[in-house]
């Protein structure tokens, strides 16, 4: 099958990013990239990353783009990554987004679609409190909510611009924003 296999997915925190990709990787049998969870683990092990990255994603800020890129450039090199892969949470700047062009194209590769998953921010704070992960506090999904606006929303105007760049209305049921990822994917056909 030959379908689009190299996705970004971007949005706000909570817009469902995490939930939507799950379900498309282990269908689509494609790695399901998510930045923050792994940011996660390294904290958890105390990795060199993890330490970097902790007192970043506790306050609910962005760790640096250095340690990123760094992240991005090992994961997507591994065996698993070659044949396609859902990026969950990266890019979140600019720089991070043409960190990635330029990436893909040393690696002989390129992105296949965008999906820009777009959520209310009052049902957005909804979801993140009644998700209770650690780093969920009212205080860091509010600075993580800024931190979207400021810092992340420029990419819906970098990726606007190009071809394959899908905005989903997130505020529906899973099952159907789910069928209108998997329809766009089916256009690589
Ligand atoms: P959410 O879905 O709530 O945005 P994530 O799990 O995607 O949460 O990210 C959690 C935290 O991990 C972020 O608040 C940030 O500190 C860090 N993080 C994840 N991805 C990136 C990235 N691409 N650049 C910088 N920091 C990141």
């Amino acid at each position: 099958m030959t379908q689009y296999s190299r996705l970004i997915f971007f949005g706000p925190p909570g817009a469902g990013k995490g939930t939507q990709a799950k379900m498309l990787s282990k269908e689509c049998e494609i790695p399901h990239i998510a930045t923050g969870d792994i940011l996660r683990e390294a904290i958890a092990q105390q990795t060199e990353v993890g330490q970097k990255a902790q007192a970043y994603v506790e306050k609910g800020e962005l760790v640096p783009d250095e340690v990123l890129a760094e992240l991005i450039r090992n994961r997507l090199q591994q065996p698993d990554a070659q044949s396609g892969w859902i990026l969950d949470g990266f890019p979140r700047t600019l720089k991070q987004a043409q960190f990635l062009d330029q990436l893909l194209s040393e690696l002989n590769s390129s992105y296949d679609l965008v999906i820009y998953l777009d959520v209310p921010d009052e049902i957005l704070m909804e979801r993140l409190l009644g998700r209770g992960r650690q780093d969920d506090t009212e205080e860091t999904i509010r600075r993580r909510l800024d931190v979207f606006y400021n810092q992340t929303a420029e990419l819906i105007d970098f990726y606007q611009q190009r071809n394959h760049f899908l905005q989903i209305n997130g505020n529906r049921p899973l099952p159907e924003v789910t069928q209108q990822i998997k329809t766009a994917m089916q256009e690589g056909n």
